[in-house]
C-alpha cells in the first residue's frame, strides 16, 4: 500500500519551479509524509492532466501561470477570497470527493509584508502596477488591512479601470494608465506586471515614491529585478522580491492541505541565501 499522499504544481513554464523543494522542505519540519513533483502543463492538456491526477488519488494541487483561471473553472468549490480574485492557485481534494478551489496569492503577499518584513498597510497609499491575475489576487487583501487608497495603474489602461470597479465598495480603488501617476506619491509600490521576468520595467515618473516609503516586485530571481533595483534607486526604504511571497503563499496551501502551518522563516531563508 501506498501510503504517501500525492502533491504537484503544473504550470507552463515549470522547470525552474521552486515548490517542490518548498513543499518538501515543509514536509520535513512537520514530520509529514508527502510526494510533490512539478508538472509541465500547457494550458491545452490541462483538462486531460488534472482529472488523471484526481482519479490516480492526487490529493492537493498548485497551480500557476498560465492555469490559475482554468483552476477556477475546475474547482467544484471555491473560497471566498478565490471567488473574488476569479484565479484558484491550490486545489484540495475534499472528503466528498469534491475539489476546493482557493487563492493563497493575496494571503502569502501580506503576510510576506506585514510579519515578515514589518510594513503596515494600515492608513497607507498603495499603488499596484499591472492588471493582470497576480493584481486580481492581492487587492481584496491589501484594502482589508486598512490601506487608505489602491491605485491600479495598467499598459493596457482599460483593464485598469475595469479591475478597479469590480472592487468598488470594498475601499477607494481606482484604475488608471501609466502616464496618469505624473504628480502622485505612494507609500507602497508593488509591481505585478510580468515586465521584470524579462528585465523590463513599466514607464514609471520620478517623485513616485513617498520618503520612507517601500517597494515590492512580486517576481523574483537570483539577481535583484529591475524593479527591485528602481526602488532602491528611488530611495525606498525596502525594496524587496517576491519569495518571501512565495513561500508564504505555499505554507498557506500546505495548511489547507496537511492542517500544519510550517514555519516560513528558514525556508526564506535557506532560498535566500542560496542565491548570493
Ligand atoms: P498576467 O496575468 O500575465 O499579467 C501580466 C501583467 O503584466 C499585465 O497587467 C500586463 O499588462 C503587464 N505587463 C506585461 N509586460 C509588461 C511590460 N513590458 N510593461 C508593462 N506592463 C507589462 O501575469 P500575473 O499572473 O498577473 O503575474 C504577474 C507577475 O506576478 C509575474 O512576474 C509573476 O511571476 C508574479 N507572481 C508572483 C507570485 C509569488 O508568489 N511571488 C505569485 C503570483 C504572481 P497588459 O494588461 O497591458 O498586457
Amino acid at each position: 500500500m501506498n501510503d504517501i499522499d500525492r502533491y504537484a504544481v503544473f504550470g507552463h513554464p515549470i522547470k525552474h519551479s521552486k515548490s517542490p523543494r518548498i513543499h518538501h522542505l515543509f514536509a520535513e519540519q512537520t514530520a509529514q509524509n508527502i510526494e510533490y513533483t512539478a508538472q509541465d502543463v500547457p494550458a491545452e492538456q490541462f483538462q486531460f492532466a488534472i482529472t488523471r491526477f484526481f482519479s490516480e488519488g492526487g490529493k492537493g494541487l498548485n497551480c500557476t501561470l498560465p492555469l490559475k483561471e482554468l483552476a477556477w473553472d475546475f474547482a467544484d468549490h471555491k473560497t471566498g477570497r478565490a471567488e473574488l480574485s476569479k484565479a484558484v492557485n491550490t486545489l484540495a481534494l475534499q472528503p466528498d470527493g469534491s475539489i476546493l478551489g482557493d487563492n493563497t496569492d493575496g494571503h502569502g503577499l501580506v503576510t510576506d509584508l506585514i510579519t515578515n518584513h514589518a510594513i503596515s498597510l494600515t492608513g497607507i497609499r498603495i499603488l499596484i502596477l499591472g492588471a493582470g491575475g497576480a493584481s486580481r489576487g492581492i487587492i481584496a487583501p491589501l484594502l482589508e488591512h486598512g490601506s487608505k487608497t489602491v491605485v491600479i495603474a495598467n499598459r493596457t489602461v482599460d483593464k485598469a479601470i475595469k479591475l478597479a470597479a469590480e472592487f468598488q465598495g470594498k475601499g477607494l480603488i481606482t484604475g488608471c494608465g501609466f502616464e496618469d501617476l505624473k504628480n502622485q506619491e505612494f507609500d507602497l509600490i508593488l509591481n505585478a506586471t510580468s515586465a521584470s521576468l524579462s528585465g523590463q520595467l513599466p514607464p514609471l515618473p520620478s517623485g513616485l515614491l513617498s520618503e520612507g516609503g517601500n517597494c515590492y516586485d512580486l517576481a523574483y530571481g537570483n539577481e535583484p529585478t529591475a524593479f527591485v533595483r528602481w526602488g532602491m534607486a528611488n530611495h525606498a526604504q525596502k525594496s524587496l522580491d517576491g519569495l518571501g511571497m512565495l513561500v508564504e503563499q505555499a505554507a498557506e496551501a500546505f495548511f489547507i492541505w496537511r492542517g500544519v502551518h510550517p514555519k516560513t522563516s528558514i525556508v526564506i531563508e535557506l532560498l535566500d541565501s542560496e542565491r548570493h
